[in-house]
This record gives structure tokens, sequence and C-alpha cells, in this order.
């Protein structure tokens, strides 16, 4: 059993820091709305007053921010108490330097650090079914795998510090691309007088399956667990995933890699949250192209 401190205890947090109280760990979280700490509290963790008080003398500490911005703030605010010989696990989706960062304020303290970025949505972090996504020394996976498994059902060591957060920024522009896709196909497959059951069976057995049909599909009813069920309530709100289509363009530039399906799917992204999709959940972007008529 470990001591753990949680820090940002939101969709994808709270149940995380559920289950490693599930798993007999002492979980600390801290989260600054008083709706996410009321949900952990009654889910098991003790609630830290400040996050240095919820990061002091734990053997481990936790992430799980929005961006890079939060999770730099939060260990510069941290940087004196974590504690040396304790391991800072960050799985927040950020951009590289940001990661970086996280890593040299750990490295500081001495501590050990991993960048372990998550798939699988808010189902993955209740069913402990996520695939992380991590980066660090191999002193560092070996130390952070443990409670990672606890958390997730697939641990992909990518490489060194920061490693994960490219694997991540490189999966969520398929993401991106795969979901505005599946959106755009239902979409016109309703107009062509196909119920939404009929193409959600072909599509998730045949050559256009993804992980946007199979557990995400972006309409009603195929899928009972997907947004699309609950009103397109986040889930993985559409300001997240124009967040990482933004850091996958920052790769792309800075590599120089060609991504035209990519730049274009953070444009249809951002044009969604600037008519206030912000808050609904990415699959919600079929209602933006339900709304728009072809006119070519
Ligand atoms: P969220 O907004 O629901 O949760 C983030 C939480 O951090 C919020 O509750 C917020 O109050 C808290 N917070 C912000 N600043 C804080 C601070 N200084 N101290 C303490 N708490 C603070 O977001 P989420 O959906 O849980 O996503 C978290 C991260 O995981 C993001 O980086 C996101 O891109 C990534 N992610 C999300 C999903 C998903 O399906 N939601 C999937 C994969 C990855």
């Amino acid at each position: 059993m470990a001591t753990i401190g949680f820090i940002g205890l939101g969709n994808m947090g709270g149940p995380m820091a559920a289950n490693l109280v599930k798993a007999g760990h002492a979980v600390t979280g801290y989260d600054l709305s008083q709706e996410a700490r009321a949900a952990a509290a009654d889910a098991g963790c003790a609630i830290g007053a400040t996050v240095i008080e919820t990061a002091e003398d734990k053997d481990i500490i936790v992430t799980m921010l929005p961006a890079g911005t939060h999770v730099v703030a939060v260990f510069e605010e941290i940087a004196d108490v974590i504690g040396s010989g304790s391991l800072a696990i960050e799985c927040s989706t950020v951009d590289i330097p940001s990661a970086q960062k996280a890593h040299e304020i750990a490295a500081s303290a001495g501590a050990l650090s991993v960048d372990a970025p998550v798939s699988g949505g808010i189902m993955g972090a209740i069913n402990a079914t996520l695939t992380f996504m991590a980066g660090g020394t191999a002193q560092a996976l070996d130390a952070a795998t443990p409670i990672l498994e606890t958390m997730g059902a697939k641990v992909v060591r990518c490489g060194d510090a920061t490693a994960g957060q490219a694997a991540k920024v490189c999966n969520n522009m398929i993401l991106a691309i795969t979901m505005i896709g599946t959106a755009e196909a239902f979409e016109m497959g309703q107009r062509l007088g196909l119920t939404n059951q009929a193409l959600f069976d072909v599509v998730s057995t045949a050559s256009g399956q993804s992980w946007s049909t199979t557990t995400y599909c972006p309409v009603p009813g195929p899928v009972p667990t997907s947004p699309a069920n609950n009103d397109y309530k986040p889930g993985f709100a559409a300001e997240l995933m124009l967040k990482d289509l933004g850091l996958s363009q920052d790769a792309a530039k800075q590599t120089g890699a060609y991504t035209p399906l990519g730049s274009h799917a953070r444009e249809l992204y951002k044009e969604f949250c600037s008519q206030g999709g912000g808050n609904v959940d990415f699959s919600g972007i079929i209602k933006m192209l339900a709304e728009t008529e072809n006119k070519g």
C-alpha cells in the first residue's frame, strides 16, 4: 500500500483516484472544484486542504490536470515538498515542453518521474481499462507500472521522458479525424434513409471500424454508454480535443510533418467550440455537421 497525493479530480482523475482507493492505497486528493472534492471524498479519498498538503510526505504524486499551464503551475507549487525518492506520475495530456518541465522539477527534488497520458475516456477511467503511454527512465517506469496497472489495462513504454506525450498527440490526432469522419458518415447515412443501428452494425464489423464507432458512437442508440445517449455531456470535452489538436499541430510544425487532415480537424473543432460547443463532448461535433447544409 502506498500513500498517494492525487491532484486534479475531474472527469478522469476522480474515477482514477477512486480505483487507487479500491486497490487499498491511502489516497489524498485535491481539486479546485468543491464538487470534485466531494465526489472524491465519497469514493474514499482523504481531501487535502491545499495542493501542497496533498503532495507533502507522499510516496507517489499523481496529477490529472487540464493543460500544460496547470501542470507547470502545480509542479512549481509543490516543488519544495516532492519527497526525495518519491515518484511523480503526470497523466494529463500536455505539450512536450510542459511535460519536460515537470520531469525537471521532479528530478531537482530527487524524485523519479514519468509522463503517462491516457487513452480510453471516462469509461476507461471508471472501469480501470485505460491505456497509459509512458515515458521516463527504466527505473521510473518500473516504479510506476504497478500503479498504472491499477488504474488501467495496458501500459505502453514509449521511451524516455516525454515519449508518452509524443505518442498521445499522435493518437489524439487520429481520434479527432476518425470522429469527424464517423460523424459525417452517420449524418449522411440518416439522409440516405439508413437507421443508425443498421449503419453501426455494418461499420463496427467492417473496414470503417474505429473506436469512434465501437466505443464512442456519435449518435444515440447503438452504444448505450456513449455520450450521444447523455445529451453529449462530456466524456471528453471538445475544448480538450481542440487543445490536443493544437498540441499535434505544434508538433507537426516543429518536426516538419505534413498533417493536412490534422490541421483541418483542428479548424472544425475550433469552429465547433466558437459556436458554444467547448463544454460539449467532442462527439457532439455531429450536431454542427447536421446543421450545416452541403450547398456544393
Ligand atoms: P477535467 O476538466 O474534468 O478535470 C481537470 C480537473 O483539474 C478539474 O476538476 C479542475 O478543477 C482541476 N484543476 C485545474 N487546476 C487545478 C489546480 N491548480 N489544482 C487542483 N485541481 C485543478 O478534465 P478531464 O476530462 O479529467 O481531463 C484531464 C486531462 O486528461 C486533460 O489533460 C485531458 O486532455 C486528458 N484526457 C481526458 C480524457 C477524457 O475522456 N476526459 C481522455 C484522455 C485524456
